[in-house]
């Protein structure tokens, strides 16, 4: 399984003009490449391929801009990669190989946006307060957890805030939780965000709604500048901080909630909410977007994978808050109107056998009891991964890695899985799937 690790760094002032040289190179190689394509698109020629590409503005653009020269060739390579990976994904998308939402085709990267920088292979060291980067330097890094394995890659970003972080993607593997015989359903909202089927509510921070006003300000103050001069530039980073931290703190509930419940529970069943669909509603997008209903979903999910639990998915369609959780009769949503004349309907009484629900937790208990008659008829909706031990090749090197535990791969290999179908088995073989980095830590 891979996952990302990422921890602050803090360049000095020549490393941090050094990167944004190579930032900014990352960025020309990317965007005169595009731009050729897009030029040999609208007459009617096909896409060269990678290694065409490589020639013509690596190798070639070398020999007439002495400054590409001057920062290291691996991300400039890894750049033209991720074009390479972007107009894949944008053509398999089209012609329906790949599912899911349409990807749409690359675009041009701005200076003002998130820059990136890959490094790959041996062309980066790490020490115990250091990260060495050819042609930048030594750079100070914080620690904050040890890093799982030896990472494969490293992943320089300057997010627009102006703070810097170095993303590695390392092998890790599951670690069996010890079972609490429990499952949990969970229904999300607004008002609430979780409500477990165990009658808990749990309420989210809301830190863009409680920013509001200072983010106005801050954008107003913006919008008075002039463009392309100094005040705008600060006034920008000042609006990026703020909703940098509006992000943090959303994360760091989103990540201490999931981990609890995935610590709490060995099953784990959510609905499966059309979020897209509901941030087009304009009333609700701000209030939607401001919980992090997804994100929680992904984080659940990921964390599920890695300690050996169970995650599942119920359709949408499932009549969760029509239906009484005590009998089952249907119809909820009509009695919701005739039987309960209290501010805003949370509660309503059941008109079959009369017992008294309150909306969330009655939608969170059928939530949980759907996922189970579910269970013996369909397949799970959301895929199983198992993880082959591919830790164990890779001896550990640095002492800053953890040691990965002897007897590891005899967990792998305890099928704890109680749910051994068809569909799982063939999900056995990783090899042929994409590959999809795992974002386990978005936030240290
Ligand atoms: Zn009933």
């Amino acid at each position: 399984m891979k996952a990302r690790y990422k921890y602050r760094i803090y360049p000095n002032h020549i490393q941090i003009t050094k990167l944004n040289q190579l930032f900014g190179c990352c960025r020309y190689v990317w965007n005169s490449t595009l731009a050729y394509c897009n030029q040999l698109y609208s007459d009617g020629q096909k896409k060269p391929d990678y290694v065409d590409l490589t020639k013509q503005f690596i190798t070639q653009a070398k020999r007439e801009l002495i400054w590409l020269k001057e920062v290291a060739s691996t991300p400039l390579q890894q750049s033209l990669k991720d074009l390479d990976q972007a107009y894949r994904n944008f053509f398999d998308s089209c012609t329906g190989k790949r599912k899911g939402i349409k990807v749409k085709p690359p675009k041009f990267k701005s200076k003002k946006s998130r820059q990136t920088a890959r490094f790959v292979g041996k062309n980066y060291q790490v020490s115990q307060d250091k990260i060495y980067l050819p042609k930048v330097g030594k750079i100070k890094i914080v620690w904050s957890r040890p890093l799982a394995s030896q990472p494969s890659s490293v992943t320089i970003i300057k997010d627009s805030a102006g703070r810097y972080f170095a993303s590695f993607v390392v092998d890790t593997c599951v670690e069996y939780l010890p079972e609490s015989e429990n499952s949990i359903g969970i229904d999300l909202g607004i008002s609430t965000f979780a409500t477990l089927s165990d009658g808990q509510k749990i309420d989210a921070p809301k830190p863009l709604k409680k920013n509001l006003k200072k983010l106005g300000k801050f954008q107003r103050k913006l919008a008075q500048t002039e463009l392309g001069s100094k005040r705008r530039e600060k006034a920008q980073v000042r609006v990026a901080k703020l909703h940098a931290k509006v992000k943090d703190i959303r994360t760091d509930f989103l990540h201490k909630l999931s981990t609890d419940l995935v610590r709490k529970y060995d099953v784990i069943v959510l609905e499966d909410l059309n979020v897209s669909g509901m941030i087009k509603n304009r009333k609700l997008a701000k209030a939607i977007s401001d919980l992090g209903w997804r994100q929680f979903r992904t984080l659940t999910e990921t964390k599920c994978e890695k300690y050996g639990r169970e995650f599942r998915v119920i359709s949408r369609w499932e009549p969760t808050s029509q239906k009484c959780s005590h009998c089952g009769f249907q119809g909820g949503k009509k009695e919701l109107n005739v039987s309960c004349g209290m501010l805003r309907k949370r509660e309503w009484t059941c008109l079959n056998c009369g017992a008294f629900h309150d909306r969330d937790i009655n939608a969170a208990v059928n939530i949980l009891n759907t996922q189970s008659a579910l269970e013996t008829v369909n397949q799970p909706i959301t895929k199983v991964e198992t993880v082959k031990a591919t830790v164990a090749k890779n001896p550990i090197q640095l002492s800053l890695f953890n040691k990965v535990a002897e007897g590891q791969t005899e967990t792998i290999k305890r099928t704890r899985r109680k749910r051994q179908t068809g569909k799982l088995a063939d999900s056995n073989d990783v090899s042929t799937r994409p590959e999809s980095f795992l974002q386990l830590s978005l936030f240290d």
